[in-house]
């Protein structure tokens, strides 16, 4: 008991932060409610106290993904020139390179296009 009468009136305590002995009227609470020496003693830095406002991660609202639209496109029948297989704004008047025969026969001899 070498250290009796050492430190008259406190009690050995430890350091929280740094875990050395001290005498208990050296260690100070700290913000975050450690008992720590003088050396590591340090206030509140003031960001700390910051309110943020909570994110919200999902949007406020949304709606359901709509059906693709396809646009038609041109294709050796529908931009022939004849009558009923040739399609408006596809229609080529100058493409005779396929007779009607053989266009008609691709559309599944049918004299009306179809998709
Ligand atoms: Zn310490």
């Amino acid at each position: 008991m070498g250290r009796r009468g050492r430190w008259p009136g406190t009690w050995k305590a430890v350091c929280d932060s740094c875990g050395f002995e001290f005498p208990s009227d050296e260690l100070r609470e700290r913000w975050d409610g450690f008992m720590v020496c003088v050396e590591d003693y340090e206030t509140k830095h003031p960001l700390l106290d910051i309110r943020i406002r909570p994110e919200r991660i999902a949007p406020a609202w949304v709606r359901p993904k709509g059906e693709p639209i396809f646009l038609h496109n041109c294709n050796i029948i529908s931009s022939s020139c004849y009558t009923g297989l040739g399609v408006a704004d596809c229609m080529r008047a100058d493409n005779t390179q396929f007779t009607y025969e053989v266009l008609k026969d691709l559309n599944g001899g049918l004299e009306v296009y179809t998709e």
